[in-house]
């Protein structure tokens, strides 16, 4: 098959290798689509990776090819995605369910081999069909819009008429802002540095995003909320400056979601730590998303429920659509900032 693969740091070759073989309980998957995620262009270009050689990518779907002894319940060609952490069932987090909590998981993409190849191979118990109606590169987006939805879950109780604060404007805040305007949140209001994914978002229909680099967030909410503040604010950008402003807009027993992969060490100022508490903040960790194997409720199979009704929700979210043999060229031009990218999608089965 053809893979891109990534040697060492900054390394990735568009490479001819075999094709992995599912072992027992796997499926061999032939990759429709792979979606970019924010960690992908630090995994590839800054830090170590967990090893080499290693495909990257786990924002996929793709139609089943094989199956691996012990799995009879899918026809070839069956239309799927696959939650890329692969848990281990036998630790105390596992038990309980919380799979995202696992302390021996494997990780299709950083782990283990992910689906920036033309092939991938996934436990069964990982995979979810994809509903008819849900286009296959919408369908590689059910990984980032769990990550997003878990975030609103993590924030709890949303109530009538509150008012949802997000930093950062990338696919995951944009993902965010849009399961909190289906919540029926009062008003959901976005903040980015970056002007041109403000005008994105603008575009994708989003009334209310605004630049941190020309105005205050803080004066934007307590505008915006009569000077009570935001109910639920979500740090969706990684960065200290943003955590900063989280604590500055939370009104009074506001939930603060940390969601972005911190870039940084954060200080905050003591009057605003002071603030935080005389506030009574609620200040909430999240970290990927809910699966669930064998029932209905994971946060996994609402997004795919939710795909399947309308899924013109994230088709406008892909800014680019690549080749694999182009892939390499598209990263480095993300990791570079070399224009505006949202959700970048990899089609390996067009080439
Ligand atoms: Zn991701
Ligand atoms: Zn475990």
């Amino acid at each position: 098959m053809k893979a891109l693969v990534l040697h060492g740091i900054g390394d990735l070759r568009f490479e001819e290798m075999p094709a992995p073989e599912p072992g027992p309980g796997e499926v061999l998957i032939r990759v429709v689509a792979c979606g970019v995620c924010g960690s992908d262009i630090p995994r590839i270009f800054v830090k170590e990776a967990y090893r080499y050689p290693l495909i990257c990518g786990h924002e996929f779907s793709g139609l089943v090819t094989a199956c691996g002894a012990g799995v009879d319940d899918l026809e070839k060609d069956a239309r799927v995605t696959a939650f890329p952490l692969v848990w281990c069932g036998n630790c105390p987090a596992c038990e309980r369910g919380r799979y995202a909590q696992c302390s021996h998981y494997d990780y299709l993409g950083s782990r283990s081999d992910g689906a920036f190849a033309e092939y991938v191979v996934a436990p069964r118990r990982n995979i979810l069909r994809v509903p008819e109606r849900v286009p296959m590169e919408v369908a590689a987006m059910t990984e980032p819009a769990a990550v997003a939805l878990h975030a609103l879950y993590r924030a709890g109780g949303l109530s009538a008429g509150e008012t949802a604060a997000i930093f950062g404007a990338g696919p995951i805040g944009l993902m965010t802002a849009q399961w909190a305007e289906l919540s029926c949140m009062g008003k959901v209001i976005l903040f980015d540095v970056d002007p041109d994914k403000c005008a994105l978002a603008r575009r994708l229909g989003f009334r209310y995003c605004f630049n941190t680099a020309e105005t205050s967030a803080r004066e934007v909410i307590d505008d915006m909320t009569g000077g009570e503040g935001a109910d639920i604010v979500i740090e969706a950008a990684g960065a200290p400056a943003a955590l900063t402003s989280c604590l500055e807009v939370a009104g009074t027993g506001a939930r603060v979601v940390l969601l972005g992969n911190p870039a940084s060490d954060v200080t905050l100022p003591a009057p605003l730590l002071s603030r935080a508490m005389r506030r009574e903040l609620s200040i909430l960790g999240s970290w990927n998303s809910t699966y669930s194997a064998l029932g209905t409720r994971g946060e996994w199979q609402v997004v795919l429920q939710s795909m399947a009704a309308s899924a013109l929700l994230f088709s406008p979210l892909i800014s680019h659509r690549v080749t694999l043999a182009h892939a390499a060229d598209t990263l480095t031009a993300m990791h570079r900032k070399a224009g505006l990218f949202s959700k970048v999608i990899i089609q390996p089965i067009l080439g």
